[in-house]
């Protein structure tokens, strides 16, 4: 049996490159390896995926059929995933015996989990941080989104665009930034 294994963290921890490396670690001792992303990934380049997962995609009929041979399946921002495909992973992991690493982001720009990764803190056999550091210095452990240059707490959980950007940040700065934008939405400026 494999394992399914997740690997979280905030935003720019170098998730995806760290992916790319697992992946020709293992490809050097001729062990078949692919990296997917869900099709709406964050990533701006996506020429390097080797999959890309429609969203009500069945994973584990997909791996079933076309992947069964490989030996590890890597995830990219696994956490755009739905909780029925995490449970589909698991099933790929004991049944099919095909090892899958999961990479993403633990929560959204208002410190709540994504479903999917909930499920995968739930049912993942390997758990694995990301560390990253806020630009203060601390241990960073949250996203603050930006939209145009300025933080904003507004807005749907999954929002991408060019005038979209996420920091990552430690609680402290990150409540620091939540009392600020409060301040300017009580003023009328925001
Ligand atoms: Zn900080």
């Amino acid at each position: 049996m494999s394992r399914l294994c997740f690997q979280y963290g905030t935003v720019h921890t170098g998730k995806t490159r760290y992916a790319y490396s697992i992946k020709n670690r293992f490809m050097k001792y001729h062990l078949p390896t692919m990296i997917m992303a869900p099709k709406n990934t964050y990533q701006d380049d996506i020429s390097n995926y080797d999959y890309l997962i429609e969203k009500e995609e069945n994973l584990f009929l997909t791996i079933k059929k076309q992947f069964h041979s490989l030996r590890l399946i890597i995830i990219d921002d696994a956490h755009l995933l739905s909780e029925v495909q995490i449970d589909q992973l698991l099933q790929v992991a004991i049944s099919l015996n095909v090892a899958i690493i999961c990479f993403g982001l633990r929560t959204d720009f208002r410190t709540n989990g994504f479903a999917s990764a909930k499920r995968l803190l739930e049912i993942a056999q390997v758990l694995k941080e990301i560390p990253s550091t806020c630009p203060c210095g601390e241990k960073a452990l949250f996203n603050a989104r930006k939209e145009n240059g300025k933080i904003t707490f507004s807005g749907t959980q999954i929002k991408q665009g060019q005038i979209i950007t996420y920091e990552a940040l430690c609680p402290k700065c990150y409540y620091h930034k939540v009392m600020q934008y409060k301040k300017l939405k009580e003023s009328g400026i925001l």
